[in-house]
């Protein structure tokens, strides 16, 4: 069956008109119904040209009496002025043009005699009124408006306003999108949302909610059909999520009931030699995670947490239920750095309980395992013995990079998958690692920073949540401070602060947004490491801001502060993506350690180092970062008892957006307070983007942020409705619109691929 919907336009129109449409991604007439206008020229009442007010937003009914092209005198470009009568009085017009062809449409469109109307805001140019760039619609263009009476009765409706492209401007889609409504019937467009549902929201069916957006006749109506479509964005996700979660609530797990007490247990013993005491938090979640792993059904759970709120031990303890219970535990994390600083953290944390299997391990116990680490760039021996540790079943943990996805891994049995750090993972590589299991092994998913509820909600709509929202106590806490980067005397100052700490006996991170300093500012590091979140389109590489200084690099801030007076005698190290993984490791060690306790590097070091003498950051070309890479970044250093200092270096004028991203930072820590902000200071795409899930593409009119109660709606609707009919066989519309949904994120996961 082939609905109208699919019908391509070649079909519907003549070549040229769908050629034209076809530039813009229209295919079908589905594609065109589609697309949405993107604002509304509102008409207001219908005004005379005589009683026109400067700054007034007015349409007037008037006919084309002149019209002409000429040069800008004094630059480049060419103007139009197009003068219209009502009759009575008259009105100048104004066009302004690149290039005469620019204004070619216009030409040919306004010639004497053409009547229309006339939407804009009245200016005042050398004492005289007029409409510059004014939208307008023409009598005979659209086949019904061929009288006088059709157009004031058109007059008064609003005037839809698309996205266009070269060759087909907005009124040429309006017309066509005229065409295809004129005959449209109910039965063309199969509406997702079941009738059940739409009833009790009280919105129009979707023939009618495409009608209302693309020829409302008040605004009130287009706007009520956006909210529509609003709904059904929200409900399709959210239906597809509940799927999601219900399909795996029936998957097969293997129970890992934590060991009764006095059986000889990692858990306990690890319990028994920490060297602090659980956060509430951290035993609260715990728990929550202690009871799922004992279920039969896998755990399927994202934990959000506050920067240094202690995550890994949460992930950690969890991990030692699993070994107990004789499983495996995977750790993912998305950097070589990490990973590597992981398996360093959790054998510390483990001491003698990580020596099980070693011949001459110290002070076995008699429950013990061991920790392995597993990454792409590991020499073919140590590989090899990492291998063969998971796939006997040796390693209890094992911790590694995308490495372990791949086909050569393989585990004794598998029982849980920790995901540190999730931004840098999508759905499908989850997938493949908890393809490894026998059965589904349990999930647990960390995200670095705290998120918002509906981001969680659409992002990670599949998993249920734990918060950590405390860190522990005793944490002295960080200064922030904004610092001009052009100011010499702020300069030496920083400079002379390191110093002060590295005399304590403290280290410092120093951070850059590239390597080489050379290097295209446009194109960070090709190391999967080094990406900053580029988002400002205000900063350096967009236009406008050519006059600002290129971005520090690594390499050049290494040299200079070799040779700065106030760091002299101290060793200064290096890390970046571009760095061979055994170097490094190399790095980081010096660093921690304390032999090389100033540390020059890229953002490879925002998520997870952690190293407790770190007190003092300085942030190179800080408003080139996102908030949350911020304060990611800045969750660095205050770990430790001894307060933290961080030094946002760079330029940013007050009034823009990265200014008011710096001062959020200087004014709070609390990551949820900063996720908040830092969404209303985003736009969608990037917060969507930055969460990396292809589910995201299909958002169009649906604002995370904004439409966070139409999501909770959409959320219990969807639920429901799965409830009542897990397969959708009752609701065969939702269920094709979320198979077409699912092959666009395909298309979108591997064209990203
Ligand atoms: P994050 O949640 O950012 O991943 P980590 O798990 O890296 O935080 O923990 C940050 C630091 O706090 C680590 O050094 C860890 O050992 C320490 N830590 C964790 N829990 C506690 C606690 N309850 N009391 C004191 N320190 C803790
Ligand atoms: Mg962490």
């Amino acid at each position: 069956m082939t609905e109208r919907v699919d019908e391509r336009l070649e079909r519907a129109f003549d070549k040229r008109t769908a050629t034209a449409l076809g530039k813009l991604g229209l295919v079908t007439v589905g594609d065109l119904l589609g697309h949405y206008p993107r604002r509304y020229a509102d008409p207001g009442a219908l005004s005379d040209i005589a009683a026109l007010e400067v700054g007034e937003h007015v349409t007037i009914l008037a006919r084309v009496e002149q019209a002409t092209v000429r040069p800008m005198r004094n630059r480049k470009g060419a103007l139009m002025e197009v003068v219209v009568t009502d009759g009575n009085s008259r009105l100048s017009l104004t066009f302004f043009g690149k290039h005469r062809g620019s204004l070619y449409n216009h030409e040919k469109r306004l010639v004497p005699g053409a009547k229309g109307l006339f939407t804009g805001t009245v200016g005042l140019y050398r004492g005289t009124r007029q409409l510059t760039h004014p939208d307008f619609t023409l009598m005979g263009e659209e086949s019904d408006l061929d009288s006088d009476e059709a157009l004031l009765e058109h007059a008064t409706k609003p005037i839809p306003i698309y996205p266009a492209a070269a060759g087909i401007p907005s009124w040429k889609i309006q017309g066509a999108l005229r065409v295809v409504l004129d005959t449209l019937t109910d039965d063309d467009v199969p509406d997702p949302v079941p009738d059940e549902v739409r009833e009790r929201e009280g919105m129009p069916g979707r023939t009618a909610a495409l009608r209302s957006l693309h020829r409302p006749a008040t605004l009130k109506e287009a706007y009520r059909a956006q909210h529509r479509m609003r709904f059904e964005e929200a409900f399709v996700l959210q239906a597809a999520l509940a799927q999601r979660r219900a399909r795996t609530a029936a998957e097969d797990a293997t129970a890992r009931p934590p060991l009764p007490p006095g059986k000889p247990s990692l858990l306990a013993d690890f319990d028994a030699s920490l060297p602090f005491v659980l956060t509430d938090g951290q035993r609260a979640v715990g728990d929550e995670l202690a009871v799922e792993l004992a279920s039969p059904r896998p755990m399927h759970r994202l934990l959000q947490g506050e920067v240094g709120s202690g995550k890994t031990v949460v992930a950690l303890r969890a991990m030692l239920q699993v070994v107990d219970a004789g499983g495996q535990a995977a750790l993912l994390a998305p950097t070589e750095v990490l990973a590597a600083q992981h398996a360093r953290t959790l054998r510390a944390l483990l001491g003698p309980l990580a020596e099980g299997g070693t011949l001459f391990g110290a002070e076995r116990t008699d429950a013990s395992t061991r920790v392995a680490l597993l990454t792409g760039s590991l020499g073919a021996k140590a590989r090899k013995e990492a291998l063969l540790q998971a796939a006997s079943g040796e390693a209890g943990i094992v911790v590694g990079t995308h490495a372990l996805l791949s086909e050569q891994v393989q585990f004794a049995d598998l029982g849980l998958v920790v995901v540190d750090e999730q931004h840098r993972f999508g759905v499908e590589q989850r997938d493949a690692l908890r393809a490894k299991g026998r059965v589904s092994p349990h999930l647990l998913v960390m995200t670095a920073t705290p998120i918002p509820r509906t981001v969680a909600m659409t992002v990670f709509g599949d998993l249920e949540t734990s918060s950590l929202t405390e860190v522990p106590a005793g944490r002295a806490g960080i200064t922030t401070v904004a610092v001009p980067a052009r100011n010499t005397r702020w300069t030496d100052r920083t400079w002379a602060r390191v110093r002060e700490e590295v005399d304590a006996g403290r280290r410092a991170y120093v951070v850059c947004a590239r390597i080489h300093p050379d290097e295209e500012t446009k194109a960070p590091a090709k190391d999967f490491d080094d990406v900053p979140e580029f988002l400002d389109p205000s900063g350096p590489g967009a236009e406008g801001a050519a006059d600002r200084p290129p971005l520090r690099a690594v390499l050049e801030v290494v040299e200079e502060l070799r040779s700065r007076p106030e760091l002299a005698g101290v060793e200064i190290g290096m890390l970046h993506g571009q760095l061979p993984a055994d170097q490094k490791e190399a790095e980081m060690a010096r660093f921690a350690s304390g032999e090389a306790p100033v540390l020059v590097a890229t953002t490879v070091i925002e998520v997870g180092v952690d190293v407790p003498e770190a007190t003092a950051m300085v942030i190179f070309d800080a408003d080139r970062f996102g908030i949350s890479q911020l304060h990611q970044l800045r969750g660095r250093v205050g770990r430790g008892t001894d307060p933290g200092l961080c030094l946002l270096v760079s330029d940013a004028e007050p009034g823009t957006p990265a200014f008011a991203r710096l001062e959020a930072m200087t004014q709070t820590t609390d990551g949820f307070k900063l996720a908040n902000l830092d969404l209303e200071l985003r736009s969608e795409g990037d917060v969507l983007g930055a969460a990396q899930s292809g589910r995201a593409s299909s958002l169009r009119l649906l604002r995370v942020v904004k439409d966070a109660g139409l999501i909770e709606e959409a959320r219990t609707a969807a639920v429901d409705v799965v409830q009542a009919s897990p397969d959708l066989t009752e609701f065969p519309e939702l269920a094709q619109a979320i198979r077409a949904q699912l092959d666009e994120d395909q298309e979108e996961f591997l064209e990203r691929a």
